[in-house]
């Protein structure tokens, strides 16, 4: 089982975040001396980690500096965009063209790739593999942290489906997609995760509602980081019926109370959100009253708050969050330990969108 341990950095600067997180793991620990490292990012379409949807290149960057430093020199960066995306494209427009060129990492177009099927005994099903990632003598998968129509979440294990054929990914879906996510997870280890939660998006795996989180977080375990990353954004890791089903494969687990939580920077969360800024993030929005709020707080907030609307349940008062709070007494509802001079609030820094969303659902109006 891999080991159970997460680090978690808060801030924006994503190379020196993903850098952290990597010394914070010692990842070194945990790869094939001279081995060619292959990054699976998340370039499901051709647009920049701004819009929430891709994760960004000095994620990457980062990731590759740190090796470099421990002596790894040959890096590799594979993708096959969604359907009717071109990887090449998507590696050109989310800046992968240029910082593949600074590492010297070959850049793979997984769509080009021949596949091959592999058994996987657990789930009862075969699944089709890009070679590449196959033969990988080590994979770190880099996804970017979003909520997802069909799935609820797409992170660690919903990233690996980048590494999978077109023809595959058409039939996952008609496979109701948790069983086959599940399943080449388990065909797939993956050597470390580092999840872009700088920027993610708050309802669909293409962008367009973009929201910041300010953070960048990463570990071996692909379901326990999986596991976080739901508590992120509102769900319970139970809801998600591919997290269960990798669990019961044997391909990690999402006991976030076995972990050991490293946080590296508690006290420096970037202060002053930037405002959502594109369709329903910046609608939830309204609902909010910000005061120099973290990034931290306001995007599982934001979470929160979507899904009390897929509920039906939004507060019918403005949920107040932000250091602006600090030392003032008042009404709530109150949002992170900033707002402890408010009644009622929920204690926290930050909260996660779980118990944000616990909390907001049992308010007494
Ligand atoms: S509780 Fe305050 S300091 Fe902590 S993350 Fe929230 S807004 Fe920032």
């Amino acid at each position: 089982m891999p080991e159970a341990l997460l680090a978690i950095a808060y801030g924006r600067a994503r190379r020196e975040l993903a850098m952290q997180v990597c010394a914070a793991l010692k990842i070194e620990r945990r790869l094939p001396p001279g081995a060619t490292v292959w990054l699976k990012p998340n370039l499901v379409v051709a647009k920049p980690s701004s819009s929430g949807a891709t994760t960004d290149p000095e994620i990457a960057a980062g990731v590759m500096a740190y090796l470099n430093d421990h002596g790894w020199r040959r890096f590799g960066i594979m993708e096959s965009s969604w359907l009717g995306t071109a990887t090449r494209e998507a590696f050109r427009v989310c800046g992968y063209e240029e910082v593949a060129r600074r590492f010297g990492a070959q850049l793979v177009d997984l769509k080009a790739d021949a596949a091959e099927r592999m058994e996987v005994e657990e789930a009862g099903l075969t699944v089709e593999v890009c070679r590449t990632a196959l033969r990988a003598e080590a994979i770190i998968d880099l996804p970017v942290l979003k909520a997802h129509s069909q799935a609820k979440l797409t992170c660690a294990l919903k990233n690996l489906k980048g590494c999978v054929p077109d023809r595959e990914k058409r039939r996952f879906h008609a496979l109701g997609l948790h069983r086959p996510i599940a399943a080449l997870a388990k065909a797939l280890p993956v050597a470390l995760v580092v999840v872009d939660g700088v920027t993610g998006d708050l309802t669909f795996e293409e962008g367009g509602n973009p929201v910041d989180m300010d953070q960048v977080f990463g570990g071996f375990d692909p379901v326990l980081v999986d596991a976080y990353a739901a508590e992120l954004i509102g769900y319970a890791p139970w809801e998600i019926p591919y997290l269960t089903l990798a669990e019961e494969f044997g391909v990690g687990s999402g006991s976030l109370a076995q972990a050991r939580l490293l946080v590296l920077n508690s006290g420096e969360k970037p202060r002053g959100s930037r405002p959502a800024c594109g369709g329903r993030a910046a609608v939830l929005a309204e609902a909010v009253e910000a005061r120099e709020a973290c990034s931290a707080c306001y995007g599982p907030l934001l979470h929160a708050m979507a899904r009390l609307k897929e509920a039906g349940r939004l507060p019918s008062r403005p949920v107040r969050v932000g250091q602006g709070f600090r030392g003032l007494r008042g009404e709530g509802p109150g949002v992170g330990s900033c707002t402890a001079g408010l009644a009622p609030h929920l204690p926290g820094c930050p909260p996660t969108g779980r118990a944000i969303l616990d909390f907001l659902r049992d308010l007494k109006e």
